[in-house]
């Protein structure tokens, strides 16, 4: 019976109730923020006072609780731990020099939570909940975003499987979770990439558009081995042929050949980040040369044989833009020239101008909190 009940609320549309003034709050007693050194912020590392909590039971979303930051307690046999029903979001908050808070196209992480929900058969969260959520903790640790150019205060939305048992099916109980950490800007440097050949992110009909856990998980070891043979990142290529270039690591990858910026049709395999988009749009803008299709490691080593390779880059919330400098292909590295005046940092620039309110936002991306 009750895992019967579990496929109830998946194929209902996310109810439309008003979470205004159901959201409780429960203060914490102290602060924890004289202790965090401003200045050296590394990535995700460092957690604000408080967090957002949402049950699903009994076929609901219950309201939404924003506690003060901490451990939760589980039970060994939740779901998350066996089957990996677990997805995620990734996004930033910003402030202005007039101290004004703003999120970037923050419906459209919503949408993407829903679509990952999903396919991992987890209930899915309905836009009021997810919004008031966000704001209510941002406005109340709003202290903790930080000031400093090229510093935001990352958000992470989260789902998982916290119902009880062994039996694989989906669980009946799930928890909805934001976190906030202060981060400093994600220099990662001259990033030197491997072109992957064997192993694979995700596959036709698989998981690979989804923020999926598991989708982590199974990028680890590839990218260990990469590591261990002197490069920082794997770029996934296809399952089939290992012939058409993916994506860079967890970011959307662009190649820019003469003066065209190329990137690869989102798809099953393929992940609809909110930067890449984001990046076409800007480029489109700028009157760059944009083509979405499909590009293969054939192409990008010729391409860097006869110098036409300019450049390429991974782009996503993290990084914003992370040029690559030296990609590894079948045991021979090729090298990216130095530009003075690159795509990367030029749509870096549009990008974050909009991002941190210091440029007009012809595209309505901004969100003011
Ligand atoms: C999150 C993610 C991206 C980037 O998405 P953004 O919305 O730009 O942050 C790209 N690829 C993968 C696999 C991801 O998980």
């Amino acid at each position: 019976m009750i895992e019967f009940l579990n496929f109830i609320p998946l194929n209902l549309k996310a109810m439309e109730t008003s979470t205004k003034s159901l959201i409780s709050i429960e203060k914490s007693k102290t602060s924890k923020i004289d202790k965090v050194d401003f200045d050296n912020l590394a990535f995700g590392s460092v957690f604000t006072d408080h967090m957002l909590v949402c049950d699903y039971k009994n076929g609901a979303w219950e309201n939404p609780k924003i506690v003060p930051y901490g451990p939760i307690t589980l039970d060994p046999s939740a779901k998350i731990f066996h089957y990996g029903q677990s997805i995620f979001e990734g996004m930033k908050a910003y402030k202005d020099i007039e101290e004004a808070i703003w999120l970037f196209r923050p419906l459209d992480n919503h949408k993407r939570l829903n679509i990952s929900a999903k396919r991992m058969a987890i209930p899915e969260i309905p836009e009021n909940y997810f919004m008031e959520g966000l704001s209510a903790l941002i406005t109340l640790d709003e202290k903790w975003i930080p000031k400093k150019a090229g510093s935001s205060l990352y958000i992470r939305p989260f789902i998982f499987a916290s119902g009880q048992g062994f039996h694989a099916s989906p669980a009946n109980e799930y928890k909805f979770m934001i976190c906030l950490a202060p981060s400093g800007s994600y220099f990662s440097g001259k990033v030197k990439v491997l072109i992957e050949e064997t192993y694979s992110r995700s596959a036709n009909g698989g998981v690979g558009y989804a923020k999926a856990g598991g989708n982590y998980a199974g990028q680890f070891y590839p990218t260990q081995l990469a590591i261990e043979k002197g490069y920082n990142q794997v770029i996934w290529t296809d399952d089939n042929t290992h012939e058409y270039i993916e994506e860079a690591g967890a970011m959307n990858i662009f190649i820019r050949i003469n003066d065209t910026l190329i990137t690869g049709p989102t798809s099953d395999r393929i992940l609809d980040g909110i930067t890449r988009k984001s990046i076409i749009e800007i480029a489109k803008d700028e009157n760059i040369k944009v083509e979405v299709r499909k590009i293969t490691v054939t192409e990008v080593v010729e391409a860097a044989k006869n110098g036409s390779l300019k450049e390429m880059f991974g782009a996503g919330t993290a990084a914003v833009i992370s040029p690559i400098s030296t990609f590894g292909h079948k045991g021979t590295d090729y090298d990216l020239p130095e530009l003075q005046e690159s795509y990367a940092t030029r749509l870096k620039n549009r990008i974050t101008d909009i991002q941190y309110n210091r440029a007009e936002d012809k595209f309505g991306w901004r969100y003011k909190l």
